[in-house]
């Protein structure tokens, strides 16, 4: 059994993705598992280079250990995804020798204009009509010298998943994604394509990540079977909620694991807190992570989404 926490570094970890993390690790460590630290760097644009080390270290400061990463190496190296272009590109080659890539000449503008397009949970359904207007414009781009962007077209019309928390969905694909965007036109490996083949490669069995990325999951299970990789069992857990029920966002400047480390804040409390609200302990308590493990179980999670209170503000700030 092996799990993993898989953090884009855009910015320091908020209280929702360390719950999310603190959820990922018990769930593998209370079955034994291995625990693999990956770090999202795909989009060199929204990567923030001290998030990168700055990540490890404030998961490390709440009391999270992993086997394999970035910063302890593994048999699995390299552990960030701007370091893994070669798996990548041997992926993309996989695709096109099946047959199952194909060429997409469209702007975003032109996306927009196809004004009836409707949008899917990847984005806008990418179908026939697209296809037609990519084919109308190629000859025309490519002597502009523009390149294109590509896509898989999927042979299967939809995909089943089972979601160990959610149960079982089956995705149309055909009607709620279309061809799916795998590589940039400037390059870029969309990260459908990235989490498959890394989740694969790094052996992992068990996804446990916020359920914010369940719509997306069909085309990952998709592209897996596409490749003939493994699908890992999912558990999507509900997001972290601040006082006013909006969901917390790097964005939107969500309490981080920096600001409660510098204000002197006690890591244990904080686990403690994040356990209560997510129904492992009754009421918030001081805990080390591997006090959670005897009595863990993703089935034992509350299922509605948890509200970050003041009230456990309150109790996390105390000493
Ligand atoms: N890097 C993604 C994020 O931070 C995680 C996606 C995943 O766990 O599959 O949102």
């Amino acid at each position: 059994m092996r799990g993993r926490f898989a953090p884009s570094p855009s910015g320091a970890l908020h209280l929702g993705n360390a719950r999310t993390a603190l959820l990922a690790w018990a769930s593998a460590r209370a079955q034994g598992g291995a625990f693999v630290l990956r770090v999202e760097d795909l989009d060199p644009p929204r990567t923030v280079a001290a998030a990168v080390s700055g990540n490890l270290e404030e998961l490390r400061w709440l009391g999270l250990d992993w086997d394999e990463g970035p910063d302890v190496g593994g048999a699995h190296e390299p552990y960030r995804q701007s370091e893994r272009q070669a798996a990548y590109d041997a992926a993309f080659e996989r695709l096109a020798a099946r047959g199952l890539l194909a060429e997409d000449w469209l702007s975003r503008k032109d996306l927009r204009e196809v004004a009836s397009a409707p949008h899917g949970p990847v984005g806008p359904v990418y179908a026939a009509r697209e296809r037609a207007r990519s084919e109308r414009l190629a000859a025309a781009r490519r002597a502009e010298g523009a390149s294109p962007s590509w896509r898989v077209r999927f042979a299967e019309p939809y995909v089943d998943v089972h979601d160990a928390r959610l149960g079982a969905r089956r995705f149309d694909l055909a009607a709620e994604t279309g061809d799916l965007l795998v590589r940039r036109r400037d390059g870029i490996w969309a990260y459908a394509l990235a989490v498959v083949v890394d989740d694969a490669a790094m052996g992992i069995t068990e996804v446990v990540r916020g359920d914010d990325l369940w719509d997306a999951t069909g085309v990952q299970a998709a592209l897996a079977r596409a490749l003939d990789l493994p699908v890992p069992r999912y558990a999507h857990v509900p997001l972290l909620l601040d006082g006013d029920g909006v969901r917390l966002a790097k964005r939107r400047g969500a309490a981080t694991l920096a600001a409660y480390r510098e204000a002197g804040v006690d890591p244990h409390r904080l686990v403690g807190a994040l356990a209560a609200t997510a129904g492992l302990v009754p009421a918030p308590t001081s805990l080390a992570p591997a006090e959670l493990l005897p009595a863990f179980g993703l089935a034992r999670l509350d299922a509605a989404p948890a509200r970050w209170s003041p009230a456990l503000e309150a109790w996390v700030r105390a000493r």
